[in-house]
C-alpha cells in the first residue's frame, strides 16, 4: 500500500472533522509521515481553563460532568468528559486530530435546486435575505410564525451557496427534525450529496456538501462549513442551546455565515450583537394565527386526586369528538399523562397518548395522523414540528412552568396550519393565569398585527 494514497484517504477522512485517534483508520507510519509534514493539528481533548477543566469537543465546563478513572492508556488516574460520552470516551491524556494540510475544494454546482413551488410574499422577502447572507459573512435570524414555511425559505440561498462550492450545515437539537428535513432536501437538491446525522445513524457520505445533524453529531466537525443554519434553536432549555452553540462555533469556518430559524427566539438570541432579523409574520396560506382562549378549570390537580377530570375539559372534549375533528390535549408531565389517560378510559373516551420515552410514539402519531384515533394526549413532545390537518388543541394546567411562552406559542401554532382548515380552537385550561400564558397570547397578537390583521 502506497503511503501517498493513505495520506489522501486520511485527508478525506479528517476533512472538516476533529477526531480521536481511535476514530481514524490508519497505520502508525502514515501518521508519523503526515505529522512530519505538518498536515495534522493535535490538541488535548480536555483543556484546563483557569483551574477548571473544559472539554474541547463539546465545550462542557461543568465540574459535575467530568469523571475520573484509572486509565489503561496513561496508567494514571485521569479525567474524562461525561457530557459527550455517547461519541466515545474522551480523556485528559487523549488528543484530538484535525487536518491542516492543503484544503480540499468542492465542486461548484449550478442550478442545483429542482423545487418548483411558489413562495408567499413573506417567504420571498426572507428568501432574498437568506441569499444575501450566504454571500457575505453575516448572522441572520428568520423569525417565522408557526406555519410560515421556513424550510422553503432556505432553498434559494442554498442553491447560491452550492453554486459557489460552499459547504452547508443545518443543525438542530432534535432528531425528528433531521429525519423530517432529509427527504425534503434530497428531493429538492437531487445532485447534491447530503448526509443526515443523528444518534444511531451512519455517516455514509463523509464529504457531503450538505450536512443535516443533531447537536451531538455536529460536535465531530471542525472548521468545516461556510454556511450554518440552526433550526429550532430555542427547542430546549438554555443549557442545551449552549452545547449546540459551542458545537456550531467549532464546526463553522471563521468566515462562515449563520442563519437562525425560529418562531420563538429567546431573548438571549435576540440580544446577539449585529444580528439581522427578518420576520415572516404571516402564515404560508395567508390566514392569521389562532388566538388562544383562557378557560379557568378550578384546582384540576385536586380534582384528579379525587379521580375526576375538570368538567370544562370533559365538555370540550365531548363536544369536539362529536364533530369528528382530531383533538390534541397537552399535559404538563408524564405522570399527569398517565393519570389523565386512566380517567379518560373510565369515561369510555377512546384516545392514545405519547411522551418522549414512549417507544411506540411514532406509530401512535401515525395512527392519529391517519385519523384512526380522534383524541391524543401528549406531553410537550408534540409542541412543534408536527402538522395535523384541522386539529383542535387544549392545554391542561397551562399555568405550569413547563409551559413557557415559547412552548405555548408553539402549541397554539399547531392549529389551523392547512389552507383548507385555517382556523380552529386553542384553549388553555388553567387554575390561575400565568405570566407565560399572557406573554404567549401577546406574542401571537403582535405577529398577527405585523402580518396586517
Ligand atoms: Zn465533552
Ligand atoms: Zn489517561
Amino acid at each position: 500500500m502506497k503511503h501517498s494514497s493513505q495520506v489522501q484517504d486520511l485527508a478525506q477522512h479528517l476533512d472538516g472533522k476533529r477526531l480521536l485517534l481511535s476514530e481514524i483508520p490508519l497505520r502508525k507510519e502514515v501518521l508519523k509521515q503526515v505529522l512530519k509534514k505538518g498536515f495534522l493539528k493535535t490538541e488535548s481533548g480536555l483543556e484546563t481553563v483557569g483551574n477548571q477543566l473544559k472539554c474541547r469537543r463539546c465545550g462542557n465546563d461543568d465540574r459535575t460532568l467530568f469523571g475520573k478513572h484509572v486509565c489503561a492508556r496513561c496508567q494514571t488516574t485521569c479525567s474524562y468528559c461525561r457530557h459527550c460520552l455517547l461519541l466515545g470516551k474522551i480523556s485528559s491524556c487523549q488528543q484530538l486530530y484535525s487536518w491542516c494540510g492543503p484544503e480540499r475544494t468542492r465542486p461548484s454546482v449550478d442550478r442545483s435546486l429542482k423545487w418548483e413551488g411558489a413562495l408567499s410574499p413573506g417567504q420571498k422577502k426572507a428568501s432574498e435575505a437568506v441569499r444575501k447572507a450566504t454571500l457575505k459573512q453575516q448572522e441572520l435570524l428568520v423569525w417565522a410564525v408557526c406555519g410560515a414555511g421556513k424550510t422553503e425559505v432556505m432553498f434559494h440561498g442554498l442553491e447560491t451557496a452550492f453554486a459557489k462550492g460552499k459547504r452547508v450545515l443545518i443543525a438542530t437539537p432534535r432528531t425528528d427534525v433531521v429525519k423530517e428535513l432529509y427527504p425534503r432536501f434530497a428531493s429538492s437538491f437531487p445532485q447534491i450529496v447530503i448526509s443526515a446525522l443523528y444518534g444511531g445513524s451512519k455517516d455514509r457520505q463523509p464529504n457531503a456538501q450538505l450536512v443535516l445533524a443533531t447537536t451531538h453529531q455536529t460536535m465531530r466537525f471542525y472548521k468545516a462549513f461556510d454556511l450554518v443554519v440552526i433550526d429550532e434553536v430555542d427547542a430546549f432549555p438554555f443549557s442545551y442551546d449552549k452545547s449546540l452553540q459551542y458545537a456550531v462555533q467549532q464546526a463553522m469556518k471563521q468566515t462562515a455565515s449563520t442563519i437562525y430559524l425560529s418562531a420563538t427566539p429567546s431573548t438571549t438570541l435576540l440580544a446577539t450583537p449585529n444580528l439581522e432579523v427578518i420576520k415572516i409574520p404571516r402564515r404560508f396560506h395567508g390566514f392569521p394565527l389562532p388566538i388562544p382562549r383562557f378557560q379557568w378549570c378550578g384546582n384540576w390537580q385536586k380534582a384528579m386526586r379525587k379521580h375526576k377530570l375538570p368538567s370544562p375539559l370533559i365538555t370540550w372534549i365531548k363536544a369536539y369528538l362529536q364533530t369528528k375533528k382530531p383533538l390534541l390535549l397537552f399535559v404538563p408531565s408524564i405522570s399527569t399523562l398517565h393519570h389523565v389517560s386512566t380517567l379518560l378510559a373510565k369515561l369510555s373516551l377512546e384516545h392514545a397518548s405519547v411522551h418522549a420515552d414512549d417507544p411506540n410514539r411514532h406509530q401512535a402519531v401515525q395512527a392519529f395522523r391517519d385519523k384512526n384515533i380522534s383524541l391524543m394526549v401528549t406531553t410537550t413532545i408534540l409542541e412543534r414540528g408536527v402538522t395535523f390537518s384541522d386539529v383542535q388543541v387544549a392545554v391542561l394546567g397551562a399555568e405550569k412552568d413547563v409551559f413557557t411562552e415559547a412552548a405555548l406559542v408553539q402549541i397554539a401554532g399547531r392549529v389551523g396550519r392547512k389552507a383548507e382548515a385555517a382556523t380552529g380552537d386553542i384553549v388553555f385550561f388553567h387554575f390561575g393565569i400565568s405570566k407565560a400564558m399572557r406573554a404567549a397570547r401577546a406574542h401571537i397578537e403582535m405577529m398577527n398585527n405585523e402580518g396586517g390583521f
